[in-house]
Order: structure tokens, then sequence, then C-alpha cells
């Protein structure tokens, strides 16, 4: 497999751009090598700078859940593009998707639309802040919702914790007001409320998380953390980032019938270009301006080739329900197909799956939360990613994140991934 061009061209990218990427994981660090040059795609395949083609498992990390150049989003697309790029005033698209998304998704009632996830999930708990006038928030460890300084926090030390800048560049003052609990243990929340009463504005969770792999929650747990959050007026966040139109129509929300108060979306709802948007109860999202006081605001939100994009995917999916069963029959055949081959092969590694995410961790321990997650061994995941590359599958370049199944993953397909993962897993174990 020639990787020349590749090469050549993080060489360069190096030269004018900090690590030679534009968002950290795409740099291969924590896998080794260099990073692969994608010139194009289509369906269920990417193409790189050197002519090596893979069969796609991140699917830009969400978006392409039919596929690369899906034809019903380019075709909107280019039509969108012959009545201008932007206009900075509003559109007849942007009061559909709204609609739409009120209509598929459980708890939007009311919905601003951004350009990123990380916009999102920032006004969000800016909104969640001023609607409760209070200040702190609880997240989950190993739980991402963006770059944004209140997220980039990690636990201090004890069983409550405040938390500690996870990044130079965040302050200890913004820091404070982020309180960390593990995933998945209820009555460590239930503790974190009953130590902050009337302090805590929101707890914002990845229902599903991808974040640091796929990491499932326990039965009842969501459940449970709704219950506390009405009971402590807390703004209950579903950052369905992810899981949103990709677990169900209405996301993770409707797949465990727990709804939020407020959520977050993107990836998926732009179809592949940057969009994101946040939405929830109309008495909070009325808080937001210049209905109500607090100040969001956005040059290009809502912009009208992004909205035509995300709105032939949204209706795509609103219309073939039948779409989330074959995703789910497709995630058990790739699923239990890796069961198989860890038993034949005598290996006891962890695999977490839910419809169209999955990951298979390098640890015998179950993975519930960060903790667990932490005990993979990511020197060997490394070794099993590259060995899957040079066999054309394109996973996740880390241990850390959930690999993302699209339509277009078929029977045969299936069989090329399984015998890759085989052939894998004997050359890095033998
Ligand atoms: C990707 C992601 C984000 C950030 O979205 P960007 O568009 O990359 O800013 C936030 N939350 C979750 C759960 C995500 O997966």
């Amino acid at each position: 497999m020639g990787l020349k061009k590749s090469k050549n061209l993080f060489e360069k990218a190096k030269e004018y751009i900090p690590g030679g990427v534009n968002s950290p994981v795409r740099a291969f660090k924590s896998v080794g090598g260099h990073p692969i040059f994608i010139k194009n795609a289509k369906g269920a395949y990417l193409v790189d700078e050197d002519h090596n083609k893979y069969i796609d498992m991140i699917n830009s990390w969400g978006p392409m859940i039919l596929g690369h150049a899906f034809p019903p989003v380019e075709k909107a697309v280019k039509k969108a593009i012959k009545n201008s790029f932007s206009f900075g005033a509003p559109t007849r698209k942007e009061v559909e998707m709204a609609d739409l998304i009120a209509e598929m998704v459980p708890s939007v009632e009311k919905v601003r639309m951004v350009n990123s996830g990380t916009e999102a999930t920032m006004s969000a708990i800016r909104l969640a802040r001023g609607y409760t006038k209070r200040d702190k928030i609880v997240k989950f460890e190993g739980c991402y919702h963006g770059h944004g300084d209140s997220f980039l926090i990690s636990a201090g030390s004890g069983a409550i914790t405040m938390g500690t800048p996870d990044s130079p560049g965040v302050t200890a003052a913004t820091a404070k007001d982020t309180l960390l609990a593990p995933f998945n243990d209820l009555e460590a929340v239930k503790k974190i409320m009953e130590a902050n009463p009337g302090e805590i504005a929101a707890l914002i969770i990845e229902p599903v998380v991808g974040n640091m792999g796929c990491v499932l929650p326990k039965p009842e747990y969501l459940k449970g953390l709704r219950e506390l959050c009405t009971q402590h007026g807390v703004v209950f966040i579903f950052d369905e980032v992810m899981t949103g139109f990709r677990l169900a129509p209405g996301g993770a929300q409707e797949r465990f019938g727990v709804t939020p108060d407020l959520t977050t979306l993107g990836k998926i709802i732009g179809g592949g270009m940057p969009v994101g948007a946040y939405g929830g109860k109309t008495e909070i999202m009325d808080y937001v301006s210049p209905q109500g006081p607090v100040y969001q605001a956005g040059t290009l939100s809502g912009n009208p080739i992004a909205m035509s994009a995300g709105l032939a995917m949204l209706k795509h999916l609103k219309k073939n329900k039948d779409i989330y069963t074959q995703l789910d029959e497709t995630g058990f055949e790739i699923v239990n197909g890796i069961r198989r081959t860890l038993l034949e092969l005598g290996l006891n590694y962890s695999i977490n799956w839910v419809g169209s995410m999955y990951s298979l961790f390098f640890t015998e321990v179950d993975v519930v939360d960060f903790e667990t997650a932490k005990t993979s061994d990511t020197a060997l995941f490394g070794k099993y990613f590259h060995e899957m590359l040079n066999r054309g599958v394109y996973l996740a370049p880390s241990q850390f994140e959930t690999l993302f199944i699209s339509t277009k993953i078929d029977d045969k397909l299936i069989k090329k991934i399984l015998k890759a993962n085989r052939e894998s897993l004997i050359s890095i174990t033998k």
C-alpha cells in the first residue's frame, strides 16, 4: 500500500498547520504513523491521495450515516448554490428545518441553529445558567462536549470532585464551576447535587457515550438522572451531537424513552456541512435572545447551503425509518462476527455496541465508564488499527472513539470487515 503522497502532504502540512491537522484526532498520534489524506469518497468507500481505497468506519465522525455523497443531499446542495451562499437574513429553509427537528426530536419544541457541536453545547450551558440563575454544571468523566472552556475539565481528587483545567488556557475560575462525576454511577450524582443545593444550573451528558469509545448507559440510569434533575431544578441536557438522528430518528432520547430539557445536536444534522443546533422546552428556549436575555448569535447560522444539506438528510431519515432496523442488523452482524473470532482465538476483549455505534476495547474488563475504558491496551489497539488499515478498513485512529456504521455497509462488506478483523487480531496476538 503506497502512502507517499499522504506522507509528503503531512510533512508540508506540519510547516503551516499546528501538528499538520485542523482537528487533533486526525493526526494519528495515538496509533502512530502519519495521517492519510483523503481525496474523495463515495458510498462506503474513502479514497486517499495515493488512490488506496478504504471501507469507511468513521463516516466523518457520524454525518455520513447514509454513505458518502448521498445523492439527495448532493442534489439539494447543488440546487441551493444557485441562489447564492449566504444572506445573513432569514430564509424559508430555516423555518422548515426547525419544524422538522421539533417533529423528530422528542424534547425539542423550539430550536436555534449554530455552526458546530461545540457552539451548540457552549450555548446550551449559557442558556441553562441564564435560565436557572445558577453557575455550576455537572459533566461526566470521559464525555466530550466539544472544546468549550467549561468542558475541558478533568476530575480532581476526592469523591465529590471539583474540576481542574484539562488544557492550558482554561482558567481555574472556569474549572471551579464544572463538577465531574463518573459515568453510570447514579449515587455519585446524587451526592454532588446534595452537596451543591441551589447551585447547579445544568447536567450535561452523552446519553450513549461515543467519546471514550462506545459506552452504554446502564438500564434505568438515564431515568434516574432525569428524576434527580427534576428534583433539584437542574436543566437536564442530552448532548446528542453524535447520537442524534443516529440511534433513532429522534436520537437516544427516543431510543431510551427519556426526555431531557435541552438537547444539543450536530454531525448528522448538517449532512456533512458544518451545522449544530440546540433546542428544548419553549419555556427555556425563550430565554435566548432576541426573545430573552441570554445572548447568542452567528453570522453564518442557518446558512442556506448547510440547511439544504441537513434538510435533505433529515427528511430522508424521517421518511425511511427502516434504515434504523437495517443499521441495527448490520451492527449486530459485525459485532457478533467479532465476538465469534474472539472466542475462536481465545481472546476476551470487551465489545460495546448499540445500533450503528460500537467499540472493541483491548481490555478484559467490562467497559462502563472512563476508569474501565482506560484499562485498554492502547499500544495493542494502535497495532490493530494499522493492520485493519493495511487491509482496507479505515477505523477511528484512537481506542477511545466509537466506530460508525453507515447504510452502505452491505453483506459483502460485512464479510470483508470481519475477514480483516480476524486476520488483524491473529497478526497482533500471535
Ligand atoms: C463531536 C461532538 C461534539 C463537538 O462537535 P463539533 O462539531 O466537533 O464541535 C460535541 N459533543 C459530542 C457528543 C460530540 O460527539
